[in-house]
């Protein structure tokens, strides 16, 4: 089933107008969830989602709109508005078909948080100085290799993991494995798509 709201220019305005007013009056929350769970239910969780995975088929520029409005709220609140997009982009441009219809369609329900791990303690903006080892083991990878930064890490219902499939060279070999938050700490699940190149 589609989200309720289906972004498109001047009504999408008016629904992020909406949000910043209902936002306004439920300040009173008490714990972050809650505002996944509403924002969830207005369509900003899941906002670049494209309409045929059930998503509100919005873009980068309604993203950016509907942070800025709540920011002038809740700086807070409006990090956590379009927080998905970084789980949303890699899948979009990278992932496969399988993937894209596993993942998405349970993140345009709305009221799912997700991450992305890619820094390491000796990789911040030089990404192909990543460690993090991804080794195929039959139909599971075995991940290995410490992250950090992992914004929203610790309640994400899952997470992209930037890991290196092979030594060199060193800008290639690394794939992008969305995964069940759980098996970040916990045994590899299977991998739902072809194996990285
Ligand atoms: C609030 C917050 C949330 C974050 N969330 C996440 C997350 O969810 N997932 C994740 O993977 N990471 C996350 N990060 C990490 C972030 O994305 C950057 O990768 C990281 O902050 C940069 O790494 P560093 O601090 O080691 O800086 P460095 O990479 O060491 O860079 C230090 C400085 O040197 C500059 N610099 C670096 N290389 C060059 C170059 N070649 N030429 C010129 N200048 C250069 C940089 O611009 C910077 O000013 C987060 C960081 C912050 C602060």
């Amino acid at each position: 089933m589609r989200s309720t709201l289906l972004f498109e220019f001047p009504y999408a305005i008016d629904v992020i107008d909406f949000a910043l007013a209902d936002l306004v009056g439920r300040l009173t929350v008490t714990s972050p969830l809650e505002i996944v769970k509403l924002f969830g239910e207005m369509g900003l969780m899941q906002i670049w989602v494209p309409e045929q995975y059930g998503g509100p088929n919005g873009n980068l520029t309604l993203a950016c709109i509907a942070r800025e409005k709540i920011a002038k709220v809740s700086p807070a609140c409006a990090s956590i508005a379009c927080l998905n997009t970084m789980f949303i982009m890699p899948l979009l441009h990278f992932g496969s078909e399988e993937q894209r219809k596993k993942f998405l369609q349970i993140i345009a329900k709305g009221g799912v948080v997700t991450a992305i791990a890619i820094s390491e303690p000796q990789a911040g903006s030089d990404v192909s100085a990543i460690n993090t080892r991804a080794r195929r083991d039959g139909n599971c990878y075995v991940l290995n290799g410490r992250k950090q930064w992992c914004s929203y890490g610790v309640v994400a219902d899952f997470i992209v993991v930037m890991a290196r499939t092979s030594d060199s060279p060193p800008r290639h070999g690394l794939a992008r494995l969305p995964r069940p938050a759980a098996a970040a700490t916990g045994p590899a699940a299977p991998p739902s798509g072809p194996p990285p190149p």
